[in-house]
């Protein structure tokens, strides 16, 4: 059950008074910090009908919201549902494509590669820098990343004042990353239904302005399962959730995973949430990222999230093999545009 208070947010003694109701039913209250509204989930057995009669005959309250859905905050009908997530500068999916661009990965010993790149997607018009410091691996004796690369990217977002995406896969990185105030915390497809890591970050990063960008588990979770994984952040208080499509498996036999930005409308028609479509992983070839995010974007995606490079044979990682230049970036950037304004054209 959700709580909709008549101002933007409860104030202190409003808070009490409300507390110490649900305590009487072993409930507790949680305050999510929306865009413009605050409100106020109840945690715990929130079924009392003396409970829910005694919050809704508050004078200060709007409505108690009792949506029958698995997922009562990220619904589309949800109190939240006004809810825009702001990155930097960005409002994710308002006028124009929301683009994260960078490499897979950092590599810690050439960090002028990741400068340069960092400027060059700059002059392309991406919006926010990507970079991974931490590497989910299928080799265990690949490269797994190292805790000098967040160093790197951060000088990269002073230089460009660009917002900064990076992955985090466990507690220790998080905590590090935290620290290091990144825009967008990732968490990848691996760790998609990882619920005790989506509680933790949902919980350390509300209130911090934080987004988090949450992959698609690529052992095809559903639209559902997908929008109640990120149930997860916005139920522990962090609203700024960011859907992301990365393909699925079993791979279509010459892509890397199973395309999937064809659900992009599914997820749109039941979440308010943005879809940030990564077309990299999907295809994992540099020579589709394109068509693979004109196609997300006319689906309707929000944004999208690209592998870019300076130099991909220099890179590390995936980079080599599906990293687009920064020329390519601003060619696609300009591309998607167009596909963007004729979407709102359409009229039936
Ligand atoms: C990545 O973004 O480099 C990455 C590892 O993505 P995914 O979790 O989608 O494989
Ligand atoms: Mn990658």
């Amino acid at each position: 059950m959700m709580i909709i208070p008549k101002a933007s947010k409860l104030d202190s003694k409003q808070i009490k008074e409300i507390e110490k109701i649900v305590s009487e039913f072993d409930c507790n209250i949680l305050e999510i910090q929306g865009h413009n509204q605050c409100v106020y989930a109840i945690l715990g057995d929130e079924t009392h009908a003396l409970m829910f009669k005694r919050i809704a005959g508050l004078s200060y309250i709007r409505k108690v919201d009792a949506i029958e859905s698995p997922y009562k905050l990220m619904d589309r009908r949800s109190a939240l549902s006004d809810h825009q997530v702001q990155v930097g500068i960005s409002t994710v999916g308002k006028d124009s494509p929301f683009i994260i661009g960078g490499p897979c990965t950092i590599d810690p010993n050439e960090p002028s590669l990741y400068i340069d790149t960092a400027h060059a997607l700059k002059e392309a018009g991406v919006n926010a820098l990507r970079g991974g410091v931490w590497k989910p691996r299928t080799n265990p004796y690949s490269y797994q990343g190292d805790n000098k690369a967040i160093e790197i990217i951060i000088q990269a977002r002073e230089e460009t004042g660009l917002p900064i995406d990076v992955e985090v896969m466990d507690s220790e990185q998080l905590t590090i990353a935290m620290e290091a105030q990144v825009d967008i915390l990732q968490v990848g497809t691996r760790n998609a239904l990882n619920y005790s890591l989506l509680k933790e970050i949902g919980k350390l990063s509300a209130g911090t302005g934080s987004g988090v960008l949450l992959k698609r588990g690529r052992h095809v979770a559903s639209p559902n399962e997908f929008i109640a994984a990120a149930e997860y952040l916005v139920a522990e208080g962090n609203p700024n959730v960011m859907l992301c499509p990365r393909g699925t498996t079993p791979a279509l036999d010459g892509y890397r995973n199973h395309p999937d930005e064809s659900i992009t409308p599914l997820l749109k028609n039941r979440t308010w949430a943005p879809v940030v479509v990564d077309p990299s992983h999907s295809v994992g070839h540099a020579e589709y990222v394109l068509a693979c995010s004109l196609s997300a974007i006319a689906y309707g995606a929000d944004g999208l999230c690209i592998e870019s490079h300076i130099d991909p044979a220099r890179g590390i990682g995936d980079d080599p093999k599906q990293a687009i230049t920064p020329k390519r970036m601003k060619e696609l950037i300009a591309s998607c545009r167009e596909i963007w304004a004729h979407r709102y054209q359409v009229k039936d």
